[in-house]
Parts: structure tokens; sequence; C-alpha cells
């Protein structure tokens, strides 16, 4: 399993001129979010069919289709970070911000205008130490981004015993889309990290579609031991608005031995309006997933506030 996933990273596409080169087609214009997809991803994509769910997740889109309530920072993160580089917005858990990097951008995400100077949780963690410290109900510390795995494997394992000196934290989520859209990135080192520390280890993948699930990932994600892995999509039109779509995502999902745990609702931000599911219509879809699936099978349905909440719709 060596591998050296910092190439594979690199390798990408990038701006739409070689997008349009690859895939040989006109349907990319260089936007706002500025174009990244990895190889890896980009093989998974069928070039001859221009609705290919993965495709339609990275093709950036002009924000002609003027929706209510959709802006450039639809959460407002950058409001709740007392600390920069942290961000706290529920009484037993964190999140920092350890990069602004990913290995893909996806034309949905709604971090794309996300101000991350000084958010820095790594140049910044003695202050974030003290925060967390000095607030004994944290017991959770998450690891996003950008995405926590574009970290070397060395500034990771640092960072990790750097929160396990912290007593009353006992639990580390890691949110990762990278290992999925670059499964090289599944190192034996990460595995021995994830697998000797001390804390309890939540790995969240980010998968949309089960073509997401390459053969190389469900190999290598099965490596991780004393790891609880769970998976989070968003729901998005065109690319997994279906019930067939959501039904083998859940199932390929346990084959690997991942839990389908959230459905997330589009977070509104510009330029992703194409892909947004009326309330009802994802109402629907989720009550026949239930109908149809084992209840370990259908993942929660929620929403992201712009408050100090998540809600189960
Ligand atoms: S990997 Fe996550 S943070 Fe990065 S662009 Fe995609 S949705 Fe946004």
């Amino acid at each position: 399993m060596q591998s050296n996933w910092q190439h594979d990273a690199r390798n990408t596409l990038k701006g739409a001129n070689s997008c349009n080169d690859f895939f040989q087609s006109n349907q990319f214009e260089d936007q706002n979010f500025p174009i990244k997809i990895p190889l890896e991803f980009a093989n998974l994509i069928d070039k001859n069919n221009p609705d290919d769910p993965l495709l339609k997740q990275v093709i950036p889109s002009e924000s002609v289709l003027s929706q209510p309530g959709f802006s450039y920072s639809p959460l407002a993160d950058e409001g709740n970070a007392p600390v920069e580089g942290l961000i706290h917005k529920y009484p037993n858990r964190v999140l920092l911000i350890t990069s602004r990097v990913c290995a893909i951008h996806c034309q949905y995400c709604f971090r794309q205008n996300f101000d991350y100077s000084g958010h820095d949780a790594m140049s910044n963690w003695l202050a974030i130490e003290d925060y967390i410290r000095s607030h004994q109900s944290v017991n959770e510390v998450i690891l996003s981004g950008g995405d926590p795995l574009s970290l070397s494997d060395e500034k990771l394992e640092k960072l990790i015993k750097n929160i396990e000196n912290i007593k009353h934290v006992k639990l580390l989520r890691i949110h990762s889309r990278s290992i999925v859209v670059t499964p090289s990135r599944i190192t034996d080192k990460l595995v021995k990290i994830l697998a000797k520390t001390a804390l309890k280890v939540v790995l969240v993948t980010h998968v949309n579609h089960e073509n997401e699930l390459s053969e190389v990932f469900v190999k290598n994600i099965g490596n991780f031991v004393n790891v609880t892995l769970l998976n989070q999509s968003v729901l998005l039109a065109g690319v997994n608005d279906d019930l067939d779509a959501l039904e083998r995502l859940s199932l390929k999902l346990f084959d690997a031995g991942i839990l389908p745990y959230y459905l997330h609702m589009l977070d509104k931000v510009k330029g992703a309006e194409h892909f947004l599911v009326s309330d009802e219509r994802a109402i629907q879809l989720h009550q026949d997933m239930k109908s149809s699936l084992s209840g370990y099978l259908v993942p929660k349905l929620v929403r992201d506030e712009n408050l100090k909440s998540k809600t189960w719709i």
C-alpha cells in the first residue's frame, strides 16, 4: 500500500482548457471557483456521457439561476470562530480548519468563498490548545479544511498527539473527500497513526455517488483498524436525487464497511443553484429510502443552519 499520494494529488486537471481537452468537450468554462479534478477521479467519469454524475460535480456553472437564499457564505462560519482556525458551534465539539487545500474542487462546496486568511489551526495551535483546555465541555475535535488529509502524515501525527494531550478530549473526527478522490492517500503510515492513537477515531468519508467508490478506494479503506467509518453525502440535483442512486450508494458503502450517516441538504452557496433539491422532494426520497432499505442503511437527512444547530428534516 506504499504509494506516492502527493504525486497523485498533484496529478490534476486544472482550468477549463485542460478539462475540455481531456473530456473532449466544451462544457467547461472558468468561473469563480477554480476547476481542480484529480486524474484518479477524472478517470472514473464516462467521457461519452455529458450527464455523468461525477462530471456534474466538477463543472462550474455561471450563477444564472436567481434563487432566493443563496449567498457567498451560507453558513457564515467565520462568525463562529472565537480563535482563528477553530469553529465552535456546538457545546461538546470544536472544528479545526487544518488546511485550505482539497484534492478536488466540488462546485457545490459551501466553503468555496471561505476567507481562509488567518484560519490555520496548524500555525495557531497554541491559542487553539488554550481555548480547548478552557472549555471542559469539549470532548470531540473535528479535523476539517479544506481537507485535513491534504496534510502530510507527519503533520497529522503531531497534531493528533497534541490533541491527545488534552485530557477531556476523547473523540477525534476526521472529514475527508480527498481519500475518496485520491485513495492512494490511505498510506500505511496514516493507517498506523489512526490505529495507535488513544482517541476514539471516526473517519467521515464524503461520497455522493456509487461511481466514486473505485476498486482502489474500497480496497484501501478496508485497511483501517480501530476506526469507525461513516459517510456523508450532499443531496445534489442531477447527481444523486433519485431513489435508485441513493439505494445503490448506501448498499455499496455498506459493502465497503462504511455506514451511511448523513444526507445533507445543499448549503445555499452562489454558483450551486442548479444543484438544489426542494425540501418536498428530499423528504419524499428519504421516506422512500426508509421503505426500501433497512434502517441502518438510511442516512439522516439534515441541513446545517446559519445558527448553532443542525436540523433533522
Ligand atoms: S473536498 Fe470538501 S471542502 Fe474541498 S471543495 Fe470539495 S466539498 Fe469543498
